[in-house]
């Protein structure tokens, strides 16, 4: 495995870092360790102002941490921009609230005191993707430090630039060696640092097959884990959406980060009275996204994060084609220099394609007509993932109902799936489990803690 920076957008390699060796694994959870007896207590007060610096740099210098980004992953600069601010905020929102979240909760039980304290778990450990290179980071490390636990990531092989500008952050903001360490470290050593008893808890963002490994080996250790994997969520429009404007929220919800987001639109399911209007027009839409450099502002359209994501969604789309499927658009790589896909949409996906349950992690969106709402919905829920979705309609009342209806972690009515730092986030079925943000992301690794006071003189 390589910790390697290639340019997606020229395929130069940029930066290329050794892993490190056992003896220096070794050294690092010890002095994560011994940081940790440290940092839990310390007072939120004091944890925060360190929180807090390190938003605040991270907002001083958004273009320095974007531009990473972009030559590590090839997002286009402006959405790098938009995720650095974003794990910024994160930051900040954890440095500002976490005293709030983590306030003991007074019981009243029939006789003398009780109350729910929440202590830190100790060392974390981290396994992170490449699409949102710090705003993965940034949800796993801001609300676990602010509770007083020290964290360790081994990121993607893909961005060792972000990973390691992420690190450098939390020790320019006056964190202690420890709080935040990077790990450039193979699979096996994933495992060791999984089984060291020093790690108490256990946290991945990537595929459901990455997902089984970490789970399963943290399972075997009894280690608490967290597990935000794949999606394919349906972006359901009802008869009575706004077209014009449903389209445009279409394409951002395909096409942001190049289609590389757990919670990209994947599935778009349509009523039929609407169906052939809105994919004549998705389709013109999707067909005017502009190739090139993702540096340049003029692109909307950027390469796919490397090459092997390329060929691997290209396979897809020929495997989905094979099985019946027909190409509506697009379907290949686009014949220029760079990881660069063409935008593609398939339909008649019948459920004994291989792509009618599948993640397509790019520009690829699967086209479905029903025929009413009750389709829709049935459509939707008949997935092994469950993470986002969204439904279009300009009856909010009705947009809830179909909500409440669909099995998933996230719905949203007249938007796509997406994310702040105030909302939490996380999936059911093979989409994981847990939540990371908001008051939720914080009490996944604390120990909920009863402490009780009894008289002395009560009866046993
Ligand atoms: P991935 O291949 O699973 O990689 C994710 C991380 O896991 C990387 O750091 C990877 O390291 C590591 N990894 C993979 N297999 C491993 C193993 N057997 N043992 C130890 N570590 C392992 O996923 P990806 O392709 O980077 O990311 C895309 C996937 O993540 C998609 O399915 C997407 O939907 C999902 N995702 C989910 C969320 C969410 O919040 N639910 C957010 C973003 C992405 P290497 O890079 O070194 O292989």
């Amino acid at each position: 495995m390589a910790y390697q920076s290639i340019n997606p957008y020229d395929g130069k390699l940029l930066k290329k870092y050794e892993e490190i060796t056992d003896q220096q694994l070794e050294k690092a959870i010890a002095t994560a360790q011994a940081c940790f007896e440290i940092w839990k207590n310390k007072t939120f007060a004091e944890r925060a102002v360190i929180v807090a610096k390190a938003a605040a740099i991270m907002h001083a210098r958004i273009d320095e941490f974007a531009l990473l980004v972009t030559q590590d992953m090839g997002k286009l600069i402006d959405q790098s921009r938009g995720e650095a601010k974003l794990s910024a905020d994160i930051i900040d929102y954890y440095a500002k609230n976490a005293e709030q979240f983590l306030a003991p909760q007074r019981l009243k039980p029939s006789s003398g005191e009780a109350e729910i304290q929440n202590a830190p778990f100790g060392v974390l450990f981290g396994v992170e993707p490449w699409n949102f290179p710090y705003y993965q980071l940034a949800r796993f490390a801001a609300p676990n430090l602010m509770a007083g636990n020290v964290v360790m990531v081994k990121h993607a092989g893909c961005v060792p630039q972000c990973a390691l500008a992420f690190e450098k952050l939390w020790l320019e903001a006056g964190a202690p060696v420890g709080a935040y360490t990077n790990l450039f470290i193979s699979y096996d050593q994933v495992n060791r640092v999984i089984d060291d008893p020093r790690v108490m808890g256990v946290a991945l963002t990537g595929s459901v097959e990455a997902g089984k490994t970490v789970a399963g080996r943290a399972g075997q250790n009894l280690k608490k884990s967290t597990m935000e994997l794949g999606g394919a969520d349906a972006f359901i429009v009802l008869e009575d959406a706004d077209i014009d404007k449903t389209v445009q929220w279409a394409v951002w919800g395909k096409m942001n980060n190049t289609g590389q987001c757990c919670v990209a639109a994947k599935r778009f399911i349509v009523v039929e009275a609407l169906a052939d209007r809105f994919l004549e027009k998705f389709k013109a839409a999707l067909a005017a996204l502009k190739p090139g450099d993702p540096m340049d502002k003029a692109t909307t359209l950027g390469p796919l994060s490397t090459e092997s994501a390329l060929v691997k969604l290209v396979d897809q789309v020929k495997q989905a084609v094979a099985h019946g499927a027909t190409l509506v658009l697009g379907g290949g790589r686009i014949d220029r220099p760079g990881a660069f896909m063409q935008p593609t949409i398939l339909s008649n996906i019948k459920p004994d394609n291989p792509a009618y349950g599948q993640e397509f992690f790019g520009p690829v969106a699967l086209f479905f007509k029903v025929k009413n709402e009750d389709e829709a919905v049935a459509l939707a829920n008949d997935s092994e993932f469950g993470l986002g979705g969204c439904v279009f309609t300009k009856d909010v009342a009705r947009g809830k109902r179909v909500a409440s209806r669909v099995d998933t972690g996230m719905m949203f009515v007249n938007h796509p799936t997406w994310t702040t730092a105030d909302l939490p986030f996380g999936g059911i079925k093979n989409s994981g489990y847990g939540r990371e943000l908001s008051s939720l992301g914080i009490q996944e690794f604390v120990n909920k803690k009863l402490v009780r006071v009894a008289s002395i003189d009560a009866p046993a």
